[in-house]
């Protein structure tokens, strides 16, 4: 962690252009036959990249095997963490556990298939560019019901207060539009 907080630093000072998804390119040019493991320890810089996605903080261990043979680019991604959600129930931060094994194929071309078990690049290509289907796996790794895994943990004063505007809310409620009703929430708990 406290090295990729110093690549970050450099970065920042010497070479704004750098892209910290780069480190998730895998140099396969020059690898012989086999298997070929790397890992990675992915933060909150990884998924900030991620501008505007539906998880924007975690910290998650993954393993990407890249296998080379004759006819056969493949790439298996083992990803186990947590990434930090919103608990539906009190509304506070928590890190919920997710878990995700998939295997890759990489194929020549321009991608125009889509289709998320398939890496496309081009023979020029140096690189394998593999940030995109880590954070594209972590996302569907991701629960639909987003809550505390121990509800103890919730913040009970916060649920009391939600329990209360939802009581006094409800004979009108019909006819609030979602936004009204998030900005009663926002004024009750004084954001
Ligand atoms: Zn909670």
């Amino acid at each position: 962690m406290a090295t990729y907080g110093k690549i970050i630093y450099l970065c920042s000072a010497f070479c704004e252009t750098m892209n910290v998804l780069d480190t998730y390119n895998i140099a396969w040019k020059g690898l012989g036959f086999g298997f070929h493991r790397f890992q990675y320890r992915i933060d909150g810089a990884f998924f900030k990249a991620f501008d505007g996605g539906i998880v924007d903080d975690g910290a998650i261990d993954v393993m990407a095997e890249l296998e080379l043979a004759s006819g056969v680019m493949a790439l298996r991604l083992v990803m186990t963490g947590t990434v930090r959600l919103a608990c539906n129930r009190c509304l506070e931060l928590y890190d919920q556990p997710v878990e995700s094994t998939n295997r890759l194929i990489i194929k020549f071309g321009d991608g125009l298939e889509d289709d998320l078990d398939v890496v496309w690049i081009s023979p020029d290509d140096d690189y394998i560019k593999i940030a995109k289907p880590i954070y594209d796996f972590i996302v569907l790794a991701v629960p639909m019901r987003q809550v505390h895994p121990d509800p103890a943990d919730c913040n009970p004063e916060m649920i009391k207060k939600l329990e209360l505007l939802s009581v006094r809310e409800s004979p009108a409620q019909e006819n609030n539009s979602a936004w009204e009703v998030l900005e009663k929430i926002r004024e009750q708990i004084n954001f």
